[in-house]
């Protein structure tokens, strides 16, 4: 039996689902998840011993692929130093001054663990700054798993939403507002409604948790003035944009400046890092500052930090997202003119390091877009690239990855089987 099979079999005896995160378990396209074994630069090989070139990347955090050896290096380092003490370290002040330096609006930064604790720390900063409670999120944008951020939207926009988890009260989400991506007249809407009791708007600013989907300018814009005239605190959520769409993150290529700024993934370098920062009269209500709690056994750890701080020295060498970028663009271009050249509908888009692929006829706008793809046909052109040696992340609804590591030679091979799996699925 193959080998991922049977550890799959395994896994599901000890592990819900098998997995300890659900898109693992390949659920919406069927079959056995391939447990990894090792990885280098953009391959990955499975317990089988099959070779794969990766493009989820550990979902965005491998910017330097697998394995970069200075980031190696410096882990190894940190670990003979001590793996965690606790106590305050050098290497989170400069980590800290780092991440000021690169993305300004962050004048002061804490570091915590995941995403998800960056979300929602960033919430209840926002909440306890302004003495608000009511937030507003968009429909297909993810800010981790908190209970206040798992919400689906009402019946009809611009009522308060209804968790979208079991496990979570209605009564902590009907402070939270949904409305649609990139509508701009509906953001004017609520905010003529409930201007004076919203406490933050919190956006992906290119959205990678429904496929990618950019926003437009204009919505930018319009949810930055609306914040700063009703007094809401405007969170940009750059765990995945932050050093992945530009060194600046989406935050440079807009020139919008949010009060509050969320990162993860590639600030870790691949080890449990994130963060959130702002202006410092907002931090300055942080604790053991201000009113607002948060803490952390293992927030700031030395070897995750070691990790981080290698990585970010590497992405600030001249022409690295010049470089990036041109990767990614050369693989969406290829697997375009694949699809094109077997007939089928797609297309394809990206920003800096972090791409979409959609199984439809036109660049999605919003979540009901994205809900249109061919999920059916997705699942076999998915499992026909697997087969062939290529890792696609496994759902329609997430973006991709590309690496510095992945060359011409990586990309041209990646469009060879492109061809070969369209075709199969025409
Ligand atoms: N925000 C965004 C934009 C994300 O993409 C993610 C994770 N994919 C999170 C928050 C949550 O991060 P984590 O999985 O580290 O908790």
């Amino acid at each position: 039996m193959d080998h991922n099979q049977e550890l799959f079999d395994r896994a599901q005896k000890v592990i819900p689902g098998g997995v300890n995160s659900p898109v693992r378990a390949f659920r919406s396209v069927g079959g056995a998840p391939r447990f990894i074994e090792r990885a280098k630069g953009p391959y990955m090989w499975d317990a089988e011993g099959k070779s794969y070139i990766d493009y989820v990347c550990s979902w965005g955090p491998m910017i330097l692929g697998h394995n970069n050896d200075d980031v190696v290096a410096a882990v190894k380092e940190a670990v003979e130093r001590g793996i965690s003490f606790g106590a305050a370290t050098e290497a989170e002040i400069v980590i800290a001054e780092e991440i000021r330096k690169l993305v300004p609006a962050m004048e002061e930064v804490r570091l915590v663990s995941s995403g998800t604790e960056a979300g929602m720390s960033a919430i209840r900063l926002a909440r306890g700054y302004t003495g608000r409670d009511k937030i507003v999120k968009f429909e297909g944008c993810y800010h981790g798993h908190s209970d206040s951020l798992l919400v689906k939207a009402g019946s009809g926009l611009l009522t308060f939403g209804n968790p979208s988890s079991s496990g979570v009260p209605a009564s902590v989400t009907e402070h939270t507002l949904v409305l649609e991506y990139n509508n701009p007249q509906q953001l004017e809407e609520a905010f003529a409604r409930y201007g004076d009791e919203i406490a933050c708007v919190i956006v992906e600013a290119v959205a990678g948790n429904m496929n990618l989907v950019r926003a437009t300018p204009e919505f930018i814009r319009t949810m930055r003035e609306l914040c700063t005239k009703h007094g809401a605190l405007l969170i940009v959520d750059e765990v995945m944009t932050g050093f992945r769409v530009a060194l600046g993150g989406a935050q440079s290529l807009y020139g919008v400046t949010p009060d509050i700024t969320m990162l993860g993934k590639v600030i870790g370098g691949g080890m449990p890092v994130a963060a959130f920062g702002a202006r410092a009269d907002i931090m300055q209500k942080v604790a053991p500052c201000g009113p607002v709690y948060q803490a952390g056994t293992l927030s700031g750890n030395p070897v995750a930090v070691a990790c981080g701080m290698a990585t970010l020295k590497q992405i600030q060498r001249p022409g690295f997202y010049d470089e990036l970028s041109a990767q990614t663009s050369k693989l969406t271009a290829g697997l375009t003119e694949a699809a094109r050249e077997a007939g089928v509908p797609f297309c394809a888009d990206s920003v800096g390091g972090m791409f979409g692929i959609y199984f439809l006829d036109e660049k999605p706008r919003g979540f009901a877009d994205v809900m249109k793809a061919d999920q059916a046909r997705f699942g076999r052109w998915f499992h026909e690239m697997l087969e062939l040696g290529c890792y696609f992340a496994p759902s329609t609804f997430e973006a991709g990855f590309v690496s510095i590591t992945h060359t011409d030679d990586v990309i041209a091979k990646t469009v060879e089987a492109a061809r070969e799996a369209f075709a199969k699925v025409a």
